[in-house]
């Protein structure tokens, strides 16, 4: 392609509004364009790179043999009544009515829909397993649209699911998904992990997430520095040791502390340390109104807390529960006297003489002691993992590290087969119901990602495999006609070998050429100059480390071949 010919609108400004370093490039490389909050317009640059990460994912999942399917983005509220969704998936569905007054959504998953066909379609166990994918526009209303299309509100999402006869079946199904998951992100360039994720209450089902680590990534993933654990910050496990010392139990006593309500306030009035004080918050839920206990110093997880109490609804109690329940307003609760369910942290077990509140307005007590002073329902892992705490599953030491969600495979089981009663014949000629899995990518995400990890101070460095183009020829001086001839060589000798080329033709200074050609990050540079060309030869730069070699004119296209197969870009 002829730059003088591609749209491509390169900014030497780095945009305001952009907080992180794939959206600020994408912007500055004339990539994509806002067009609402959420809501961006791909440009040819960018579409280039959307096509090779679609093309990799597509011969993926061809491999996996599910088929390609292309699904309406527009879906009728009935479906989602009945999967029970319309209610429970809330602000994030965009809903519309048509003409005649009707519900809508657009589609921000497809799990009804493609149910919804097999219920109609597929009558026996001889039809399965059968799996269906497709690459298509989600809209999904985030709350907070932001990072450009990394959390966009319509972007381009790769969803599959797989239908099998029974657990095993599905389980294959599962396995065949994650591996081609693996392959997927490795072939895209980028260094990642699937961790195991929270999938909810849901039996049976489980989930891995698969993460590409970089500093901007919105979750935490906990790993072991010893063992292969790895998990996002939901679901990590924290295992309970002993090794916390137990002081005596020292007498307890009451002391004043005026508004004082936060974990910080309390601690540097008494003089002490967050660790010193138990914290105590009260949960309502659809099975009444719970108290969850963790150590000043750590944070409850709610997922976990879902999980073990078997509540689908937990919310931080109302100021008006509180007072019923404790006597006191929020910030003085404490676990003497409550007579509810108390849940409680290990390390609460495992800790003496706790600072925690009174239940009485403006009081807080010393010397709280579990045992002697109250009782706890469940001794359980109710908080966030943090650096350092003891792995799981050896005797490694957890760490935490930033990563970005790229993909997720779940296991549904018989969740929407059952709420949408899609059942087939099994062999022995009963009815049973399909058992699911749910496969997602986010493709703009992927791409957004990928430059995360493959960025300097002069801008992207694409991976070549998803590169908008493999080469970038660069003439220094178009007017110059043995300059354009040479390149103009050079250029159709690599579209001769299949290689997608680039040749900056612009009538512009070797300078802006320069920083444009390092902005939009092509990882193979042909610098053509007057210089060089005196000898015959012209100059090859590699993206990624600047390194300039010379290389003669009539070696250069072999060169070339020979660099993209090999594994130094
Ligand atoms: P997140 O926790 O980031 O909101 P999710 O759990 O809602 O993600 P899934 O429903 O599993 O995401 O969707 C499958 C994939 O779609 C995700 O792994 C992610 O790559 C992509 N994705 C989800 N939401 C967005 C979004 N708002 N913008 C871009 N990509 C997204
Ligand atoms: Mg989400």
């Amino acid at each position: 392609m002829r730059y003088s010919q591609l749209f491509i609108p390169t900014l030497k400004e780095t945009p305001a509004e952009a907080e992180v370093t794939s959206h600020k490039l994408m912007i500055r490389a004339g990539m994509i364009r806002k067009l609402a909050a959420g809501i961006y317009s791909t440009l040819p640059l960018g579409l280039r790179v959307l096509r090779n990460v679609e093309n990799i994912i597509r011969e993926e999942m061809n491999a996996t043999g599910a088929q390609e399917v292309f699904l309406p983005c527009i879906q009728p509220a009935e479906l989602w009544q009945e999967s029970g969704r319309w209610k429970l998936y809330g602000k994030d569905l965009l809903r519309i009515k048509d003409r005649h007054d009707r519900d809508f959504c657009f589609g921000p998953t497809h799990e009804e829909v493609i149910t919804d066909i097999l219920r109609k379609e597929v009558r026996s166990y001889r039809q399965l397993p059968i799996s269906f994918y497709q690459i298509q526009t989600k809209f999904r209303d985030e709350i907070r649209p932001r990072f450009g299309v990394m959390r966009g509100r319509e972007f381009m999402m790769k969803d599959a699911y797989s239908f099998d006869c029974d657990e095993e079946g599905a389980e294959r199904a599962y396995k065949k998904m994650y591996q081609a998951y693996c392959n997927i992100f490795k072939r895209c360039g980028l260094s990642f992990k699937a961790v195991e994720a929270d999938s909810g209450t849901i039996g049976g089902s489980y989930s891995h997430e698969f993460m590409v680590m970089a500093d901007s990534g919105e979750e935490a993933i906990a790993f072991c520095d010893k063992c292969d654990y790895a998990a996002n910050l939901e679901k990590a496990e924290i295992k309970a040791t002993d090794s916390y010392k137990k002081n005596e139990k020292k007498k307890l006593k009451s002391v004043e502390t005026p508004g004082m309500t936060s974990v910080e306030e309390v601690s540097s009035f008494l003089k002490v340390t967050p660790k010193d004080l138990a914290k105590t918050l009260l949960f309502e839920t659809e099975k009444g109104t719970v108290a969850a206990m963790v150590r000043g110093d750590h944070q409850i997880n709610e997922i976990k807390l879902k999980n073990i109490t078997g509540c689908s609804e937990i919310n931080l109690a109302r100021e008006e529960v509180v007072k019923e329940i404790s006597g006191a307003p929020t910030g003085f609760t404490g676990p003497m006297g409550l007579k509810i369910a108390v849940f409680a942290d290990h390390a609460i077990q495992q800790g003496t003489n706790f600072v925690t509140g009174a239940n009485k307005a403006d009081y807080h007590l010393l010397n709280v002691n579990e045992g002697r002073d109250f009782s706890v329902k469940n001794f359980c892992d109710i908080r966030n993992v943090e650096d350092g705490d003891p792995c799981p599953k050896c005797s490694g030491q957890t760490q935490l590290k930033r990563g970005i969600e790229v993909g997720h495979v779940f296991k549904l089981g018989e969740k929407y087969s059952k709420s949408l009663k899609a059942t087939f014949l099994d062999k022995d000629g009963k009815e049973k119901y399909f058992v699911m899995g749910c496969y997602g990518i986010g493709v703009g995400r992927t791409m957004a990602a990928a430059i995360e990890q493959n960025f300097d101070q002069d801008g992207i460095i694409w991976p070549i495999p998803i590169a908008p183009f493999q080469v970038m020829v660069i003439p220094l001086n178009v007017n110059s006609k043995e300059i354009s001839n040479a390149a103009d060589k050079i250029y159709d000798h690599l579209l001769k070998d299949k290689i997608e080329v680039l040749i900056d033709d612009r009538d512009e200074r070797p300078g802006v050429k320069f920083k444009d050609a390092d902005l939009l990050g092509i990882p193979l540079q042909i610098i053509i100059g007057d210089r060089t060309l005196k000898e015959s030869a012209v100059e090859l730069k590699i993206r990624k480390d600047k390194k300039i070699e010379k290389v003669g004119i009539d070696k250069i296209a072999k060169r070339i071949v020979r660099l993209l197969v090999s594994d130094q870009l």
